[in-house]
């Protein structure tokens, strides 16, 4: 998973470390065009942004969150209320909300305590909009200087792009890379790895599309698997399956984990029975000649396989039922067995 407790902190000291250099530069351009209440406002800032890296050290992720927020809220409003429009502090709070839906979503995601922050948007949309109106009748007390208003402008409008673009790019990112962690999860066995049954089913839909013309499968089920786990223990039966599942797959990305102790192979391919036979045989001397060996005890451990395969022109269901009737056949003619 991309998003830890530990990127999220880093993300969220970037951000105070960034907002306070912020700060320090309005604390100049106020001194600088006497806007008394402002300079003011952001020395408070400047603390407040310093208390918040300490915050963040200790992981108050949602109340940083909040509490941020409200301190660009009010800035932006005392901001605009004061100096007028055309400063552009307005703009800052509009890149605020990617940045609040950020955070709601990585205290969700770290399954830490979390603030909706909605609300807290709705209140900056009232506050922007409140002071649209109020400054049409009040004109503001102070006057930016045209240059000052100027590159304010252009400053936030820079601000604000970078921090949607960075945040919208983050979350792009951390979505995909979960969604490719779920599916990878949903799709492989969690004990041996191996992909599973539903991976099975998914690649078997072009057999059963008819995309896929030649193909074979095979059944495979470890002997007495029963009486290791009786005789060992279920954590001796979950080393051997474990180790089966690495025997098996050795890179050859054919095999399936279909439950229990059952492994299915599929191949889409036209090999000879000959050589799937030869293929599988090599597989099943790998197993029974394996060092088994658990708590200082050594194991003796075999497989039996049912193969069946398009080659028998009969249909999926068939094939299967066809390949599990071989199993069972292998069963009952001693075991440790390919039988096709
Ligand atoms: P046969 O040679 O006829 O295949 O006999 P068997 O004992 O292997 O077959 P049986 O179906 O009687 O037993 C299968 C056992 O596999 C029963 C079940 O407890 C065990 N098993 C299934 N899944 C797991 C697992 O994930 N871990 C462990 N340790 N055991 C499992
Ligand atoms: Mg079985
Ligand atoms: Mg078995």
């Amino acid at each position: 998973m991309f998003l830890n407790m530990k990127r999220a902190k880093l993300i969220a000291w970037g951000m105070a470390i960034c907002f306070l250099l912020i700060h320090v530069l309005m604390y100049t351009v106020f001194s600088q065009c006497g806007v008394t209440p402002m300079v003011r406002f952001n020395i408070f800032s400047i603390a407040f942004y310093v208390a918040m890296l300490f915050v963040v050290y200790k992981e108050w992720l949602p109340f940083y969150a909040v509490a941020v927020y409200l301190e660009v809220l009010a800035h932006m409003t005392l901001a605009v209320l004061f100096t007028g429009w055309g400063g552009g502090f307005q703009i800052a709070l509009i890149g605020m909300n990617v940045l609040a839906f950020y955070a709601e979503y990585t205290g969700r995601t770290l399954k830490i305590k979390y603030i909706r922050m909605m609300p807290f948007c709705i209140l900056g949309m009232i506050f922007y909009l409140g002071v649209f109106v109020y400054l049409r009748f009040n004109p503001p007390h102070y006057k930016l200087t045209d240059t000052a208003e100027f590159w304010l402008s252009l400053l936030w409008g820079a601000i604000v792009f970078a921090i949607n673009l960075f945040v919208l790019q983050l979350l792009v990112y951390i979505a995909n890379s979960s969604e490719e962690q779920l599916e990878y999860q949903l799709s492989h066995d969690n004990l041996t790895g191996l992909p599973n049954r539903y991976h099975l089913t998914q690649n078997l839909q072009s057999v059963e599309n008819g995309t896929t013309h030649d193909y074979w499968i095979a059944i495979g089920d470890i002997d007495d698997f029963k009486k290791v786990n009786d005789t060992y223990g279920h954590k001796c039966g979950d080393y051997v399956l474990k180790t089966i599942g690495e025997l098996l797959d050795e890179k050859s990305g054919l095999f399936y984990r279909w439950g229990g102790e059952e492994f299915i192979s599929l191949e889409k391919s036209n090999r000879s029975l000959l050589e799937i036979k030869s293929f599988l045989d090599e597989k099943r001397r790998k197993i029974e000649s394996y060092p088994f060996e658990y708590d200082g005890i050594k194991i003796k451990i075999t497989m039996t396989f049912g193969v069946s395969g398009s080659f028998t022109g009969k249909g999926l269901n068939d094939v299967f039922r066809d390949a599990d009737e071989k199993l069972y056949e292998g069963k009952h003619s001693g075991k440790n067995r390919v039988e096709v």
